[in-house]
């Protein structure tokens, strides 16, 4: 099978490998889509706590080709998606039910190989079968979909508040989605590039702010009315943490959900907190999200096509890796059954 390999920080290589034999409680996945992440951009850079060697791809899905011994809930054939943070069961964490938070957490396309290949072997436990009518494609993205779910339940996020979202990338579009099946009474996206706020406005916000302009921060409070209810910000950025600070009503709530840098620092005041009221939340992955994410995704409540930006043969990683942080890409697909020849054809936002 081809598969993509990082070997070390910045060194990814497409190369043949066997294909991994399932033991008695796996399955072997043979991969449709796996979504290139901001997270394998950190992995590329050595950033996270990844383990070398590694095919890194954590957000796919695929149809079962074997299914070890001891497997009852799926069989060969069935489409399935991965949850690829697999837990110990047994620490403090996961015995008070934060298995985010987990002492021995690890990742499907971090400290074992994932998705960037032909086929990928998980343990049966970690695939969620996809329900009817689900494309694989639109399957791959239940993990980003459950990891705005959890945040979303970490903020408390109520309908009829006014929702400010930061960044437009594909998170922060999934995020607008969400709030506004969700009932948000107003939803707002700052986003400084033009492309992704026209898409914004057809997926349902009622405004879109482009922040680099001067006086944004008043422009996102008169959008909101007055200041937002919950402020998201999906940018991991610093800049757009102290935004989302002062574009957020008294009272109100910051979710930081964007991945910063580990190095990155934000500049806030303690007396916001004491005189707004500010409540500042962090979230994290997505403890029992995934199936929600899968219904969610079932019903329509989120369109995931207009999202997808670029498709790769899984040959051509590196590229897609390349291509999913420049300017002109939102989500950038690997789909390893695609031959290369179309990859090179892009859709434009
Ligand atoms: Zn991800
Ligand atoms: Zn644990």
């Amino acid at each position: 099978m081809k598969a993509a390999v990082l070997k070390g920080p910045g060194e990814l290589v497409a190369e043949a490998r066997l294909c991994p034999e399932p033991g008695p409680e796996d399955i072997l996945i043979k991969v449709h889509t796996c979504g290139v992440c901001g997270t394998d951009s950190h992995l590329f850079h050595g950033e996270h706590l990844v383990t070398f060697p590694v095919v890194p791809g954590h957000e796919f899905s695929g149809t079962v080709e074997e299914v070890g011994g001891k497997v009852r809930h799926l069989k060969v054939g069935d489409p399935v998606t991965i949850d690829p943070n697999i837990v110990c069961g047994v620490c403090p964490f996961c015995r008070r039910g934060q298995i985010q938070l987990c002492e021995q957490l690890t990742a499907v396309g971090v400290n074992r190989d994932g998705g960037f290949a032909d086929y990928c072997l998980a343990p049966a436990e970690q695939a969620y079968h996809l329900p009817d009518g689900l494309t694989l494609e639109a399957g791959a993205f239940a993990e980003p979909l459950a990891c705005c779910l959890h945040g979303l339940d970490r903020a408390r996020f109520s309908r009829g508040a006014k929702v400010l979202i930061l960044g437009g990338g594909s998170i922060g579009q999934l995020m607008l989605q969400l709030v506004r099946s969700g009932g948000a009474s107003k939803v707002v996206l700052s986003e400084p590039r033009e492309n992704r706020r026209r898409l914004a406005l057809k997926l349902g916000a009622d405004a879109a702010v482009d922040p680099s302009e001067s006086h944004a921060v008043l422009a996102l409070r008169e959008a909101t009315e007055g200041g937002a209810d919950l402020t998201i910000e999906c940018a991991g950025h610093e800049k757009a943490v102290e935004q989302a600070l002062a574009a957020t009503r008294r009272g109100g709530v910051v979710l930081l959900f964007g991945v910063s840098s580990p190095e990155a620092q934000a500049h806030i005041r303690p007396y916001d907190f004491f005189l707004r009221e500010l409540t500042l939340v962090g979230s994290f992955i997505n403890p029992f999200t995934h199936q929600r994410a899968l219904e969610i995704l079932a019903a329509g409540q989120v369109n995931t096509s207009p999202l997808v930006s670029h498709r790769f043969p899984v040959e051509q990683t590196v590229e897609a890796l390349r291509m999913s942080r420049s300017p002109e890409a939102l989500k950038v697909l690997v789909q390893p059954g695609k031959d290369s020849a179309v990859s090179a054809a892009l859709t434009p936002l």
